[in-house]
């Protein structure tokens, strides 16, 4: 099985529920608060942790309480340490998320050490990285070391995906070293600027990525599934059905079931296959790590809808 890489963000979720949102200057007592480990980049590496597979997590953590508390629920998900940092003066990444009675949210990040993962930390991990075989990159952490990176892993000849998310206008080099791409359809927008209202924008959409450089073209669909576009294809690979109750971190479930069965050395279709199970299992219970599945889940739901 080949060795896997998490290149960025860890983020302690504060999680504040309310009747309704206070007014500029009103004070209101709010009904329950709770922390939860999140991040795109902590989340990707757990769910790849879930799943068994042998993942180096490359990111920064404050020495603060929740520094302290992702630590252990890294350690707790089988996720290879040697790569996290805790940074000196400057706190743990956090957002502050309060959600309504109707389900609205208001959410204000502070990166705080996801900030600090510059080129020289890429540099200082550079022999543990050298030993891993794919690498997952979203975009939470400073996207100068995001291109740094990726271009010192293309020389390497490594296999590098990315996840376009948060939606954000990307440089065209940084294309040129993506073998997978995965945007929603809003982050797929927002780098091409194109709108996509049917199948055929979409393909549109998918080929302007291409052109630019990237080799593949994972569009995530939501509860259709994804859809696959390279210069010669267009392969709609349908979702599983399921009774969804939370989607927070569904992106992030797939794309660690897409890398983890790439590096069992499967196709491109049944990967995006098995990306789409975990996705979908995510999505069945709230929250965003603690709906992620075992292996031993997805093999049993890939099963059972079979039959
Ligand atoms: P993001 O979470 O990045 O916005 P999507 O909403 O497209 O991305 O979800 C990512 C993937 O999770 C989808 O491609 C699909 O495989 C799975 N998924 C998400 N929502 C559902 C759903 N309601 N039913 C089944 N699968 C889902």
């Amino acid at each position: 099985m080949k060795k896997i890489c998490v290149v960025g963000s860890l983020n302690m979720d504060l999680v504040v529920t309310v009747d309704r949102f206070p007014q500029p200057g009103e004070t209101i007592t709010g009904r329950e608060f709770a922390t939860y480990p999140g991040g795109k980049g902590g989340n990707q590496a757990v769910a790849l942790g879930r799943l068994g597979a042998d993942v180096l997590m490359i990111g920064k953590l404050g020495n603060d309480l929740f520094g302290e508390q992702y630590l252990v629920n890294l350690k707790e998900n089988s996720i290879v340490l040697d790569g996290v940092k805790v940074e000196e003066g400057v706190s743990s990444g956090i957002a502050v998320i309060e959600v309504d009675s109707t389900g609205e949210n208001h959410i204000v990040i502070v990166p705080g050490a996801n900030g600090k993962v510059d080129r020289a930390f890429i540099e200082g991990n550079w022999p543990l990285m050298e030993q891993r075989d794919i690498f997952l990159f979203q975009l939470e952490i400073p996207i100068d070391t995001v291109l740094y990176a990726m271009e010192k892993l293309k020389k390497a000849g490594k296999t590098i995906i990315l996840d376009p998310a948060p939606a954000r206008i990307l440089p065209d080099e940084i294309f040129l070293n993506v073998d997978y791409i995965t945007p929603n359809e809003t982050e797929m927008e927002t780098l091409t600027g194109i709108r996509i209202k049917d199948v055929d924008d979409l393909k549109e959409a998918g080929h302007w990525l291409i052109k630019k450089g990237v080799k593949n073209v994972i569009a995530k669909a939501g509860k259709k599934g994804a859809y696959l576009i390279t210069s010669d294809d267009f392969v709609h690979v349908p979702g599983f059905s399921v009774k969804a109750v939370d989607t927070t971190a569904a992106g992030d479930s797939f794309n660690a079931g897409f890398a983890f069965a790439l590096a069992q050395g499967k196709e491109i279709i049944e990967s995006i296959r098995f990306a789409n199970a975990v996705g979908a299992i995510s999505t069945t219970a709230k929250g965003a790590q603690s709906a992620m599945p075992s292996l031993k889940q997805v093999e049993a739901f890939i099963g059972q809808q079979m039959r």
